[in-house]
């Protein structure tokens, strides 16, 4: 019997032993390919420079409070990732993972207010069918209705606008554009709604991950929202926990909606797994405001900063910066994409083929022409992950949940170092696992 809690499933998981490139290895010797992992592992898990990195910083010195000191590679990450990052955000703020970037977000930017004398200004807007964090602010902030179900007694009151997903709710007769532009709209119909001097931010993920499954937003819209926030006085917050750090074939995914936030956070990628660590990256205007005002963000936890968790991510970084991986994501991305075009394009249960770089999702639906989706009662998501995990393929299949209705999707999120053999076994076992699951 395993005491490790929680257990996700009644049968025995296997018992992760090795690593090796794209593949995870079980205590049998089974090979699994690692495409999922909730987007963690870019560089793969067996990067020597990133072992090399963590080995020396554990030997030098493993921990120092950031309270009392700073450390060589928290100083020298916080300069790799201004120097990458879109124009204008030059502070950095480490945390342990991505709630803990959401959480010190909203509350970096209440702060802010404070500091600058608009006390009134505490709401946030966050759109539905989103994923923030399971923290309690930050599960206030998502508008995955499953998952903040059992806690709405006790979230922080946060309103949700509807998300860009043009695949599901996009009218025909509507373009992409004009779609992107009325939604971002309701934005401002929200703002306004609430009384713009009492809304202090917007937070929404540039590729929505686990909640819709690698769902980018259509062009302009997130330049419309921009200029919402700008008209308003709102910052705007964006979640690159999942999608950022290159995934999308940018190391920042917002470079390609050529815009920059106020707020962004990151995590996942940024560790690539060899250590638990995030990041708040935030504009001068706001650490000025702190800085001259009370003179510290009233915010903090035991790890934020942690040498060994900083250098691992130093590690990270240089790599994916020095070896151009980003630029790969996106070339490999742009492969996978064909890939499924060409394995699932004509599958009657393969509504829509979605994402960009290595960051790709499948919407799986009972009919392609109406877009139904699966009863519930089926459980696809869990039987494709189920199977696919039996052929030794690691992926992210998730049961969504619409405005109440409930949808199936895969997410795929392979390392950054994935080579064209391993695109065709993953289709190939991705595709017997949809098989072997649809109902039918
Ligand atoms: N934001 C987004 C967009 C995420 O995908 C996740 C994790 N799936 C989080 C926040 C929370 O990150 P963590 O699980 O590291 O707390």
């Amino acid at each position: 019997m395993s005491h490790v809690f929680p257990r996700h499933t009644k049968s025995n998981l296997p018992v992760a032993v090795g690593g090796d490139g794209c593949y995870l290895i079980d205590d049998q010797g089974q090979r699994y390919l690692d495409c999922g992992d909730a987007a963690v592992s870019c560089l793969g898990h067996s990067n020597p420079a990133v072992i090399e990195a963590v080995q020396r910083q554990v030997e030098q010195i493993a921990f120092a409070h950031t309270g009392f000191m700073t450390s060589e590679p928290a100083e020298a990450l916080a300069d790799l990732l201004v120097e990458h990052a879109p124009d204008g955000l030059d502070r950095v703020y480490f945390v342990s993972g991505g709630s803990e970037a959401t959480e010190a977000a909203m509350k970096l930017a209440r702060q802010y207010f404070l500091e600058i004398g608009q006390p009134e200004r505490r709401r946030v807007i966050a759109r539905r069918q989103s994923y923030h964090g399971n923290t309690l602010g930050a599960l206030s902030a998502g508008g995955n209705e499953w998952r903040r179900a059992q806690f709405a007694p006790m979230l922080i009151e946060m309103t949700h606008i509807a998300p860009c997903f043009e695949y599901a709710e996009k009218p025909d007769a509507e373009s992409s554009f004009d779609y992107g532009q009325r939604v971002a709209n309701e934005l401002e119909a929200e703002i306004l709604r609430l009384g713009p001097e009492t809304v202090m931010a917007f937070m929404a993920e540039p590729v929505v991950g686990a909640t819709l499954g690698a769902v980018p937003a259509v062009e302009g819209y997130f330049q419309r929202i921009r200029q919402i926030c700008d008209q308003y006085g709102v910052l705007l917050i964006l979640d690159e926990v999942m999608c950022g750090m290159g995934r999308t074939g940018h190391l920042f995914a917002c470079d390609r909606d050529g815009i920059a936030p106020d707020i962004l956070c990151i995590a996942k990628g940024l560790g690539a797994g060899y250590q638990p660590i995030g990041a708040m990256m935030c504009t001068a205007k706001i650490y000025d405001a702190i800085r001259d005002g009370s003179g510290f963000f009233q915010h903090g936890h035991t790890y934020i900063g942690h040498p060994v968790a900083t250098a691992a991510a130093l590690a990270v970084v240089t790599e994916l910066t020095t070896r151009a991986l980003p630029a790969r994501a996106g070339v490999m991305g742009d492969k996978l994409q064909e890939a499924l075009q060409a394995e699932f394009g004509q599958h009657p249960n393969v509504g829509d083929i979605r994402g960009r770089g290595l960051f790709r999702g499948l919407e799986l639906v009972a009919d392609r022409e109406t877009k139904t989706p699966f009863d519930p009662a089926h459980g696809v998501a869990g039987k494709i992950k189920k199977i696919a995990l039996a052929e030794g393929l690691i992926c992210y299949p998730m049961s969504g949940t619409r405005d109440g209705r409930v949808g199936d999707h895969v997410l795929l999120a392979p390392p950054f170092i994935i080579e064209d053999a391993q695109i065709d076994e993953l289709v190939g076992k991705l595709s017997r696992a949809i098989s072997t699951s649809i109902p039918g």
